[in-house]
């Protein structure tokens, strides 16, 4: 048995202070059900080979999870 349900760690404190500023800026929070509320405890992950940042939303606290989507236009 493999673990491939498992999530494979990242470092989201790798990306650059920009990077990681939208990332927790640009959120979803199913709870408040609300854009942009912001987040913290920021975590990334990899599952199921897709990329994740799983952090707290910073107004009700549940989690809030974004999905990294690789865009690679650059515009
Ligand atoms: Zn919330």
């Amino acid at each position: 048995m493999s673990d491939e349900n498992e999530r494979i760690a990242r470092d989201f404190s790798a990306r650059s202070a920009e990077e990681q500023q939208a990332f927790l800026e640009n959120t979803w929070c199913n709870q408040c059900q609300q854009v942009d509320l912001g987040m913290v405890e920021p975590i990334e992950y990899e599952f199921l080979g897709r990329i994740f940042i799983e952090g707290k939303c910073s107004v009700c606290g549940e989690p809030s999870i974004t999905e990294v989507v690789d865009d690679e236009d650059d515009d």
